[in-house]
């Protein structure tokens, strides 16, 4: 056990303001590698919050951005440092693919069984127990498809299906201002697709794909965010990185 004080919770949560009404949500005494960004967009109507972190101390209570106001929330895929705090949000949305998994969270779905350890932390929270983390059940209301739109009345984000990661992972682009939240599938830090759901070929495919979408910044699911000339090197990188390991598109198994 570690000799450090542990951290309570109203120190636990961190938020960053960033352009376009878009705020940054983090749990900063977890390592980055298992560390979830959090995706805060302020609407006219409604407000989008893109994954919840952890779940070890309410996010709702010690987060007051998320409770000011109607508030859709979103889960880019169900691995559980991604979907720990849906639960406390009425209004759920995932894509079918993991509507599963989010109403049903047992940790060797979650990759919670793998990747969930005291490891994870610079510093504990208080009350943690590895061998008692689990995540609370949040069925959603609304199963999204690539296509579908999400309206918070003056700005629309649109649902990328990106498969690879997960089955059932999706990014969220506004194309009024090149914005992509984008999740796990493409981030500035080492991408996994070893998860027990992952698959490479699918990987390549949805990167291909996601190339040439119009994107201004990319908000991702862990590591500080990037622009459209990054988000290329980083998708040519991993598909080069892949087709000298012998994965090809459409060849399975990898
Ligand atoms: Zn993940
Ligand atoms: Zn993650």
């Amino acid at each position: 056990m570690s000799m450090l004080p542990v951290i309570e919770a109203p120190d636990w949560y961190e938020t960053i303001r960033m352009a376009d009404g878009v705020t940054l949500i983090h749990e900063p005494w977890i390592k980055p590698f298992f560390r979830c960004n959090m995706w805060h967009v302020r609407g006219r109507d409604r407000d989008l919050l893109f994954d919840t972190g952890l779940g070890h101390f309410s996010l709702r209570r010690h987060v007051p951005l998320v409770s000011e106001r109607k508030l859709t929330c979103v889960a880019s895929h169900t691995h559980f440092d991604h979907i720990g705090c849906h639960h406390e949000f009425p209004e759920r949305c995932v894509h079918s693919a993991e509507a599963k998994i989010l109403a049903d969270p047992r940790n060797e779905w979650t990759a919670a069984g793998t990747y969930a350890t005291d490891e994870m932390f610079d510093r504990q929270p208080h009350g943690w127990d590895t061998a008692r983390y689990s995540i609370r059940p949040a069925p959603a209301g609304r199963l999204l498809e690539h296509g579908d739109i999400v309206d918070l009345g003056d700005r629309v984000f649109e649902v990328v299906h990106t498969p690879g990661h997960s089955p059932g992972g999706i990014a969220l682009h506004e194309k009024k201002t090149g914005i992509l939240l984008s999740g796990d599938i493409i981030y500035d830090g080492p991408l996994i697709d070893d998860v027990y759901h992952s698959d490479i070929p699918d990987y390549m495919e949805t990167l291909l794909a996601m190339r040439d979408l119009d994107v201004s910044v990319v908000h991702g699911g862990h590591f500080p965010s990037f622009g459209k000339v990054r988000y290329r090197q980083l998708i040519d990188e991993y598909l080069a990185q892949k087709r000298q390991a012998g994965c090809h598109l459409r060849q399975r198994p990898c």
